[in-house]
């Protein structure tokens, strides 16, 4: 049994604008924004603005709601970087690999030969704040 959604976690507070964010993209379902420790560049995450865990308490309309923001963005940072395609993540439960426990989607531009870089490395703000922006000036 898995515990439930707490509203303490750090994206609840994002959503709710208590702590910054850079904003990619955001609708009446679902909110982009950039990670701060990215693990490739123009490393983004979609969730919902409903509560939810992960995939594991997700409803069909959350996660449909996420996908269409998830393949918007993914085509737009595909162009921002010039990538050549794109790997997406979801991990749920600690043991899945998640550690913040409201529902994300990791948006991860690829470049063939290039790996992803290891996690827990803050990354530099200005830098993000531009990576936002090229993503945001691709988005159709
Ligand atoms: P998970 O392992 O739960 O799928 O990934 C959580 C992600 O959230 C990590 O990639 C981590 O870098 C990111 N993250 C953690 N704290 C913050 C924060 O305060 N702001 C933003 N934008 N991202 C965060």
């Amino acid at each position: 049994m898995s515990d439930p959604y707490d509203d303490q976690n750090i994206f609840a507070k994002i959503l709710r604008a208590e702590i910054p964010s850079f904003k990619v993209y955001e609708d009446d379902e679902t909110y982009c924004f950039m990670d701060i420790m990215p693990r490739t560049r123009g490393h983004c995450l979609v969730i919902p603005k409903t509560p939810c865990r992960n995939l594991l308490d997700a409803t069909p309309q959350q996660l449909a709601d996420c996908m269409a923001t998830v393949n918007r963005v993914a085509k737009a940072a595909k162009t921002a970087f010039n990538a050549d395609g794109i790997t997406l993540w979801q991990f749920s439960e600690a043991a899945g690999g998640q550690e913040v426990f409201h529902l994300h989607f990791h948006i991860h531009p690829r470049h063939a030969g290039v790996p992803i870089r290891p996690p827990g490395v803050m990354g530099d703000m200005d830098e993000i704040k531009n990576h936002a922006e090229a993503i945001i000036a691709a988005l159709e």
